[in-house]
């Protein structure tokens, strides 16, 4: 279903970087649609989530995310909506879609109209 919904950005910097400094203390918000993904490959709601506000959010074990295993992330193909689009955010103090500027490797993304277009979808099924 998120695969009809979500236009990834391509991961390639992050795999040539090796990096998954986005998987560190991430706060990354799920969607309806990440959550029941996640419940239905049998991961109970609160061991992956934490509430924050009316949301939810990834949950950090020892400082990284609930489901990263040896810089890994084990549920990569259903990975939440916003893993996908990282490092495009949406900022609520300024209002605005922009590449977030905790990701080292930013501006070797390239961010196409599909990507920001799904990033605004993702905030409907918050
Ligand atoms: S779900 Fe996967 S890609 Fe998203 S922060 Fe966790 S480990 Fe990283």
């Amino acid at each position: 279903m998120i695969d009809m919904l979500v236009y990834p950005l391509n991961g390639e910097p992050c795999l040539r970087n090796s990096c998954s400094r986005c998987c560190h203390e991430t706060g990354m918000l799920l969607t309806k649609l990440d959550i029941n993904v996640l419940v239905k490959l049998g991961y109970r709601l609160k061991e992956f989530a934490v509430r924050s506000g009316q949301n939810w959010r990834l949950r950090n074990l020892n400082g990284v995310c609930f489901f990263l295993k040896e810089n890994r992330c084990k549920i990569y193909k259903f990975r939440p909506f916003g893993c996908r689009l990282y490092p495009l955010v949406y900022d609520p103090n300024e209002g605005k879609i922009k590449l977030d500027e905790f990701c080292p490797h930013r501006m070797e993304f390239k961010v196409q109209k599909e990507n920001v277009n799904s990033l605004l979808l993702m905030l409907k099924y918050l």
